[in-house]
């Protein structure tokens, strides 16, 4: 975003508009945007209503990599990558239905950055890497893998890793086996990664209605805090549970 210093009239209505504290203003001066540290998420281009124009999108706004700002950051504009608007594969209720929560599986979906925090795409890297070590496999239908040189190695494309997002979700797809050895890697990641995450864990209910893996967790120490979707007239599945 960019506000234009011959329009703006300094009155100060977009400044508590932005969710990452990117616009500033010296007394009585125009305002401006810290061109770094703004997501693109056009917040205040959608509600601060400013009265004579002055905040216009810059020119990269478009442009590869900055692109990936809007596209993590504001809810209406689509990915490139996946076709889809939001910060990750679709919402948890259509999860059984693609296939991407499956019996006998989990998936951990990690949520890097919120509003005041945000999260550079280099800091959502470093677990990525770590979990396709510790060997997790990443949604393929998730614009945060679409990032990756090698789903296999967790590695982002270079050009990428200093762009700055709202939130992003990165998710993978595990067996229970497998929480012994990535909920240490997460927690170890987390801890020194310097954004908000906050993650948790899907499965699909088993027949009598029971969470499934409960005790595993618990095991682990991570707090089990159950809450539910209901799918009703989701259509059938598009792939085999
Ligand atoms: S709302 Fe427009 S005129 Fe007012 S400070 Fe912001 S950019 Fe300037
Ligand atoms: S586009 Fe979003 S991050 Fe950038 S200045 Fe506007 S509100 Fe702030």
């Amino acid at each position: 975003m960019y506000i234009d210093p011959q329009q703006c009239t300094g009155c100060g209505l977009c400044v508590p508009y932005c969710p990452v504290g990117a616009i500033s203003q010296e007394e009585g001066g125009v305002a401006t945007v810290d061109f770094d540290g703004c997501v693109e998420c056009s917040t205040c281009l959608r509600f601060a209503g400013c009265p004579t124009g002055a905040l216009v999108e810059s020119p990269e706004t478009s442009e590869w990599p900055r692109l990936l700002r809007r596209q993590f950051s504001d809810p209406t504009a689509p990915h490139s990558s996946t076709g889809r608007r939001g910060r990750a594969s679709g919402g948890v209720k259509t999860n059984d239905v693609t296939g991407q929560t499956r019996r006998g599986g989990i998936k951990i979906s990690m949520e890097f950055g919120r509003p005041g925090v945000a999260t550079r795409l280099s800091q959502i890297e470093k677990m990525s890497v770590a979990l396709a070590k510790a060997g997790a496999v990443f949604s393929a239908q998730n614009p945060v893998t679409a990032l990756m040189v090698d789903s296999a190695t967790g590695e982002f494309r270079p050009e990428v890793l200093e762009e700055r997002v709202l939130s992003a979700t990165l998710e993978i797809q595990i067996t229970p086996g497998q929480l012994d050895r990535l909920v240490p890697v997460i927690r170890d990641v987390a801890a020194k990664v310097g954004t908000a995450i906050s993650w948790s864990a899907t499965m699909r209910l088993g027949d009598d209605g029971s969470i499934p893996y409960l005790a595993d967790f618990e095991r682990l120490d991570v707090e089990a805090r159950p809450n539910a979707k209901v799918n009703l007239g989701m259509g059938r599945p598009l792939v085999a549970d």
